[in-house]
């Protein structure tokens, strides 16, 4: 068989395409289903972790620089300074800011960022200038999301993400759109769960930020242990609560001693009068 000089040609110029079009498909964005460890490290930063590389705030962060977790710093806030001076110009709002759910207690468990109601799809963007420190997914949490350390020290999460956009060590601006917002992991509706931190530590982002104008309250914000980490003492009590769920033949006589508590006790942590009838499977707090 021979192949003519026009043939030969036209056979390279195809090989050419096919390979570009396969190289394009293998770039595109690995979405895992599944928890796992991160997996996106593997994927897009198999470089071994390197403390002479500039990381942002690496002064106040001891150049702890890692993807595994979103606090390895594990500080006290006892151990935290006194108070930081933090520069919040040049802020820009992840999405237009119509709060859903506020920083603060829940019923089961603390609540340690601000809730912004986005469609999904929509983009989310990058609030300070920074590098993407994680790229990760929680079923159960999370879901999609990304942390960014930020050049002024903080730190903020995106979470319930659709899609991401960027990637680990990628350096990022200030309102750089930085993935799509969703409704995955733990997340009963589209929206965007929004945490700013410092030094692992959530700071309610409300106090930081007008998210109705999206401009921060002022252009340097002041942290002090006592402002700022106010409410780990009510996260240290709600920790220390206990729930109780109601079985059949069950009173509150019996369930507050069962529990070493009072009737009183049992009504006031849970808002109810003595001769409130319990339904079976009702969830009461007993401490
Ligand atoms: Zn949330």
């Amino acid at each position: 068989m021979q192949f003519s000089p026009k043939r030969v040609l036209s056979i390279i110029f195809l090989t050419i395409i096919i390979s570009q079009l396969t190289a394009q498909k293998s770039s595109q964005l690995f979405v895992p289903k599944k928890d796992s460890v991160n997996i996106y490290r593997e994927m897009l930063n198999d470089r071994s972790d390197d403390l002479m590389e500039n990381h942002p705030a690496d002064d106040i962060y001891n150049n702890i620089w890692t993807a595994d977790r979103l606090n390895p710093y594990k500080i006290p806030i006892d151990s935290l300074p006194d108070s930081v001076y933090v520069d919040c110009a040049g802020y820009k709002v992840p999405v237009p800011g119509i709060i859903t759910s506020n920083f603060g207690p829940r019923r089961y468990r603390y609540h340690y960022g601000t809730d912004l109601k986005l469609n999904i799809g929509d983009s989310v963007r990058n609030s300070f200038d920074g590098k993407i420190r994680i790229i990760d997914y929680e079923a159960r949490g999370y879901g999609h999301y990304v942390v960014v350390r930020h050049d002024n020290g903080l730190e903020t999460v995106y979470a319930h993400l659709s899609q991401v956009l960027v990637s680990l060590d990628q350096v990022v601006k200030a309102g750089e759109v930085i993935a799509l917002g969703g409704n995955t992991g733990r997340s009963t509706g589209p929206h965007l769960h929004y945490e700013i931190r410092y030094l692992g530590n959530a700071i309610d982002p409300a106090s930081i930020v007008n998210f109705h104008s999206g401009i921060p309250h002022n252009n340097i914000y002041l942290i002090t242990k006592k402002k700022s980490f106010y409410y780990q003492r009510a996260v240290k009590t709600q920790q220390a609560a206990k729930y109780y769920t109601v079985r059949s033949g069950d009173n509150l006589g019996k369930i507050a001693a069962r529990h070493g508590t009072s009737i009183n006790a049992i009504c006031r942590l849970n808002g109810i009068k003595q001769n409130k009838t319990l339904r079976v499977g009702q969830k009461l707090r007993v401490r």
